[in-house]
């Protein structure tokens, strides 16, 4: 699984998944590069994918902005010299129910998870179209394969990035360019740390396993798809998820 002289970029991987993904990476020797909109937590988090022993770049940069994401791709370059490996894992909640649910709701959720992911796949593609080598990763969710009351804007987003990375692995394929899904169940972050006890209870007894995941889970399903062993998987779309889904 060596990701020896590669370089990984990482949206959202200040925290959270993200930055499980991108400590991963950086065990098996890649380079990293964080696009996040959390400052802090990017300089935190930059300093310990550094103290691995690998070069890592943090940068501000808000998914949804299509001149910030080119710019920090360039800087990418500029810095580290190549992109071999885009995960597009930055993603975001605001639930409500669908006869509630705001526009400004539903069209956040959209921006971040579903553009975001296209802005960054646009701005690095050339670039491996021109390598004839490259992986991407997006980070769907089992809600985009279930659907799941309270989140019509994020089971739309993500379902849209399974439709998303199928088209992209079909146009990038004969380039050596690979594009998978991986869709976490419940996993233990921030973004579940807010579920009221009641719900997780629910959710506990849905998951055959009995247990929400960790962060760690989700990046070892990822390393998989970016390195090596993954070479001849495309348009995959990788659940995990305790069993929930099946
Ligand atoms: P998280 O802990 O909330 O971390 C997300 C990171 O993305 C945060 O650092 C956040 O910054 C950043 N971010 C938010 N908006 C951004 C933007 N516009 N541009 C760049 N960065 C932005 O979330 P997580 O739980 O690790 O989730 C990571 C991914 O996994 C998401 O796509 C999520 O939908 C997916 N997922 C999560 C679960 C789960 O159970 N946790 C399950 C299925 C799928 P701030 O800190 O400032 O918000």
């Amino acid at each position: 699984m060596s990701l020896e002289g590669q370089v990984a970029v990482v949206t959202g991987g200040a925290r959270g998944i993200g930055r499980a993904i991108a400590l991963r990476c950086a065990r098996e020797g890649a380079d990293v590069a964080l696009m996040d909109v959390n400052a802090d937590l990017l300089a935190q988090t930059t300093q310990e994918l550094r103290a691995l022993g690998h070069r890592a770049e943090g940068w501000t940069v808000d998914v949804t902005k299509s001149a910030e994401v080119d710019a920090a791709v360039a800087n990418v370059l500029d810095k580290l010299g190549r992109i071999d490996i885009l995960v597009n894992n930055a993603g975001i909640t605001r639930d409500g129910l669908l006869i509630r649910m705001e526009e400004s709701q539903w069209e956040r959720v959209l921006a971040i998870n579903l553009t975001g992911a296209f802005l960054c796949t646009r701005a690095v593609a050339k670039r491996m179209l021109k390598q004839r080598r490259g992986r991407i990763v997006n980070i769907a969710s089992v809600v985009g394969i279930m659907g799941n009351p309270g989140q019509a804007n994020y089971a739309a987003s993500k379902a849209g990035l399974i439709g998303m990375t199928k088209t992209v692995a079909r146009e990038l394929a004969r380039r050596g360019v690979t594009c998978n899904a991986v869709a976490p169940g419940f996993i233990n972050t921030e973004m579940t740390a807010a579920l009221p006890e009641a719900a997780r209870q629910r959710l506990l007894e849905a998951i055959p396993m009995g247990t929400l995941g960790e962060a760690q889970d989700v990046a070892e399903a990822v390393l998989f798809l970016v390195s090596d062993a993954a070479r001849y998987i495309t348009g995959h779309v990788l659940v995990v998820d305790g069993g929930l889904a099946m």
